[in-house]
């Protein structure tokens, strides 16, 4: 028996006929680049999320870059986040000359720690960026109060939080921009690369419908230097498809999620979902000791665990000039040697969970 991390082929079979149809339709409208189908998906999406614009993208990475570049966010400029993330949260700073600066997390959710932030401010801070790792969203109220108070921006990315509500308010709504990613294996996921931001805000909307499309103001008229960051149509029309699948998907997630954290022994530290929040399982992360050895074994015996993620971004060969000491985000540190990610999917049946905790069960191994 094989269980992998995620399978997208059930998934694709399970909806096949709506797939190929919206995938044909685009075929027919020659509408590849951007053009109704993205239009259409925007205004679904921004609909779904309960905001005003929404603006479709290539990729999660350019919308951080695009988020960035449209709040102005430029040489020498620095930025506050975690460093328990993808790599992409923080990568498009350096193209703009801006520099991150890492903060620890909170050892039970593994999101930032707001207790953190206050003392990382510079002059020279322009922005905030909380990410909701694996599906759950960062405390965002005492976040906003520490923006306003030191006029900073805030920039969600909801790169694994499709879905996902904070005092039933959907992620992304409550900073000035919200970054999603519909990267294949994200809860909502396209058939390529794709992603989007989202805002209330009709100018940093403008500003990043222009800078997508290469600054254009018109056809031949470029008001400023921009990127080919566009949202294609084949992508669009499949996010559209899958788009009214989500709510039943979530809560399948949430329900396998509340299976595991049944059935796996309760000296085991499990996913804590904070008051309030509603966390849509991107990823169900544990914490076993020997992770390394468990991960070996588990993978042995079929089960395709994952990590996220063994080295914090301050830890990366590409961030060596920052000079960021080890010891430095202790709690990062630490939990980055015994977080495990379990297969995790809507599709996942009854007996799977229970052979991946079982398994669990069999190979971990505690410290005497
Ligand atoms: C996936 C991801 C991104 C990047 O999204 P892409 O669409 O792959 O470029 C950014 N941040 C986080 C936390 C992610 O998980």
């Amino acid at each position: 028996m094989h269980i992998p991390l995620v399978d997208l082929g059930r998934q694709y079979r399970s909806i096949e006929p709506e797939i190929r149809g919206a995938i044909d339709q685009v075929l027919a409208d020659t509408a590849f680049i951007l053009g109704p189908h993205a239009e259409q998906f925007e205004t679904e999406f921004a609909a779904f999320c309960g905001t005003k614009h929404c603006v479709g993208l290539n990729s999660g990475t350019d919308g951080l870059l695009l988020a960035y570049a449209a709040l102005g966010i430029g040489p020498g400029d620095e930025v506050i986040t975690v460093a328990n993330t993808f790599f992409a949260t923080t990568e498009p700073l350096g193209h703009l000359g801006a520099t991150p600066v890492f903060v620890d997390i909170d050892p039970e959710t593994y999101l930032i720690d707001v207790s953190t932030i206050e003392a990382a401010i510079t002059k020279r801070t322009k922005a905030i960026v909380p990410v909701h790792l694996y599906g759950q969203m960062a405390p965002m109220q005492p976040i906003l109060a520490i923006a306003r108070k030191h006029n900073l921006a805030v920039i969600e990315d909801c790169a694994q939080a499709h879905a996902a509500e904070q005092n039933g308010q959907k992620a992304g709504t409550y900073g000035d921009i919200g970054v999603y990613s519909f990267y294949p294996g994200k809860n909502l996921g396209a058939y390529g690369d794709a992603g989007c931001i989202i805002t209330s805000n009709a100018k940093l909307a403008a500003a990043i419908r222009s800078l997508r499309d290469h600054g254009r103001l018109s056809k031949y008229e470029h008001a400023t230097i921009g990127y080919s960051s566009r949202l294609d149509g084949i992508q669009a029309a499949i996010l559209s498809a899958k788009l009214p699948h989500l709510a039943a998907w979530t809560e399948t997630r949430r329900a396998h999620a509340a299976r595991y954290t049944e059935l796996l022994p309760s000296t085991m530290k499990k996913p804590v979902e904070a008051p309030g929040n509603q966390h849509v399982y991107h990823l169900y992360t544990i914490e076993v000791d020997e992770r390394d050895e468990v991960l070996k074994r588990l993978k042995a015996a079929g089960i395709g665990a994952g990590v996220h993620y063994p080295i914090p971004l301050h830890r990366q060969p590409a961030y060596a000039h920052l000079g960021t000491k080890a010891g430095t985000l202790p709690v990062t540190e630490r939990v980055a040697t015994r977080i495990l990610s379990l297969p995790m999917f809507a599709e996942l049946q009854s007996e799977e969970l229970e052979v991946v905790t079982q398994a669990l069960v069999g190979v971990a191994l505690t410290h005497a």
